[in-house]
């Protein structure tokens, strides 16, 4: 995967995509795979915005029982399902365990109907997944067997807890880069920084953006029959550069920790706080609590009064004297806390809602479904660009890219410089190597990966500093 502007800014493209998160990325891999010209520009790195927040849980959709959403659900658990199928060295299945309290609408009777619900309503959806990869029925389980798995619960009023299972991304960065592997694999010319700063107009329609390398300052047409516009929650920035000026969607903070501390249990554990579910989750040799939710206009609230919370929540897990190495934040679509989270996706064709041809605007609600809402918005730019129909196939084709690199350090560092578009310290331990984002890197494994990018990039002792300064900028002094 070669970063080459110019090569993207001549002849143009049936398709450019306008930023590399999950939603960007799938679309682009969606449409190269379909047989259209692709572009995808992202400003920063591949993954560096709200995707690589997550909680990385691929969820299975059982919160849309509440709201009685049932495709929602049915979609979510055939994302879950197609992850597990494309990408299986990276997602694997992880049990969550709920302890159930009372007995009202978190009491173990109403759970046990709630998961009888679900595994009804996901049957047959692991057809064809090799047994490791498959998601067990959720059940019920007695007081004891709760105490069992999650010692030091309380057992005042505890009737039992609901086991189930998830699917968990081991990294959702590398995850996000092997769709953007794959789209360039079939073609498509992708540059990370890279930052549209204009979209390109000519009579009455969008035709095109101006690209901003944001490595060498300079700047480049990128003509294009049709824009995608997945920039997240940068999405209405982009629909303003377009002269769409319409009321943003409201946004909320979210927000998860990792901790420093080994995960306690091999399961994640949710509780109840403050209305709303805070997850316990083991991850990478780690502890992850989430997540919190705040309005993203709101002044942010320190993270260790979430820790607070967070420990008092699982009083039986010790939270409280850990280290936050790490804070994981993102604006995600919603207003007012974790109950306003917005649960569709917008798939907006802007020729049919604002009368401007050549734009189309896609933004997500979950990393999970994305591929699915990329298939739609995909189908929707074949039908404004006039070509025949083809079935997408994403859901059904394996990533080869989507598992961790290999060999030493060194040599890994150089296949992310060299295959992997790495052009930052931060691009290559953030997203690339997996060093970094638990917590700060080993010094040593930071000195390796300096000393490799430098001799592979050109870098002066300045421009290392700086790079080292960059990384540091992203842990926590708490
Ligand atoms: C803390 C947290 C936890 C979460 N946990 C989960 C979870 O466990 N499971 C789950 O399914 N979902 C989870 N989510 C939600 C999920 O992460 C998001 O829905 C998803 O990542 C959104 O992807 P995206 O591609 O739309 O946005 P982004 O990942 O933000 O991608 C948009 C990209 O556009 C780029 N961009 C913006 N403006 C421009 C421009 N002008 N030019 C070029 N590029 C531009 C940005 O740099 C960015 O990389 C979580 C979110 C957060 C924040």
């Amino acid at each position: 995967m070669k970063r080459d502007l110019a090569a993207l800014a001549d002849g143009g493209v049936d398709l450019v995509v306008v930023g590399g998160g999950i939603y960007g990325a799938t679309a682009a891999w969606d449409a190269a795979q379909r047989g259209l010209a692709v572009g995808l520009v992202e400003r920063e790195d591949f993954g560096a915005g709200a995707s690589w927040n997550s909680l990385k849980t691929i969820h299975g959709g059982m919160r849309y029982l509440q709201k009685a959403a049932f495709g929602r659900l049915r979609e979510s658990a055939r994302e879950q399902r197609t992850f597990l199928a494309i990408a299986p060295a990276l997602v694997r299945p992880l049990r969550f365990v709920v302890p159930a309290y009372g007995h009202g609408l978190t009491g173990r009777e109403a759970l046990a109907i709630a998961l009888r619900l679900n595994n009804w309503l996901t049957r047959g959806l692991d057809e064809g997944l090799p047994e490791g990869s498959r998601i067990p029925p959720g059940r019920t389980v007695s007081a004891a067997e709760a105490r069992e798995l999650v010692p030091g619960l309380e057992p005042r009023r505890l009737g039992g807890a609901a086991v189930w299972s998830d699917a968990q991304a081991a990294s959702s960065e590398r995850l996000t880069l092997a769709f953007v592997l794959a789209a360039a694999a079939a073609g498509a010319r992708v540059a990370n920084h890279a930052e549209v700063i204009e979209t390109l107009r000519s009579r009455g329609r969008v035709v095109g953006v101006l690209v901003r390398d944001r490595l060498l300052g300079s700047a480049v047409e990128v003509r294009a029959r049709l824009v995608l516009n997945a920039a997240g929650p940068e999405a209405d920035d982009v629909l303003a550069r377009a002269g769409l000026r319409r009321k943003a969607a409201p946004l909320l903070r979210a927000r998860n920790l990792v901790l420093d501390r080994p995960p306690s249990l091999p399961h994640a554990v949710g509780a109840k706080s403050r209305g709303r579910f805070l997850f316990v989750v083991p991850w990478d040799g780690r502890t992850l609590v989430g997540t919190d939710y705040e309005p993203a206009e709101a002044a942010p609230t320190d993270p260790r009064s979430f820790l607070a919370e967070a420990d008092r929540a699982f009083p039986w897990a010790g939270l409280g004297d850990s280290t936050v190495t790490l804070v994981h934040e993102g604006l995600v679509p919603g207003q007012g806390g974790a109950a306003g989270l917005a649960t569709r996706p917008r798939l907006i064709d802007h020729e049919a809602v604002d009368g401007l041809p050549g734009l189309v605007s896609l933004q997500g609600v979950k990393y999970t479904t994305a591929r699915a809402v990329a298939e739609r918005a995909i189908d929707l730019a074949l039908r404004r660009l006039g070509r025949p129909f083809v079935t997408g196939r994403t859901a059904v084709t394996p990533l080869p890219q989507a598992r961790p690199l290999e060999g030493d350090l060194e040599a890994r560092t150089r296949t992310a410089v060299q295959q992997e578009m790495a052009l930052t310290l931060s691009d290559a331990v953030l997203r690339r190597l997996d060093l970094g984002t638990a917590g700060p890197p080993a010094p040593r494994d930071l000195d390796v990966v300096c000393r490799t990018l430098a001799g592979e990039l050109g870098w002066d002792a300045d421009r290392e500093r700086r790079e080292r300064a960059a990384l540091a900028g992203v842990y926590p002094r708490l």
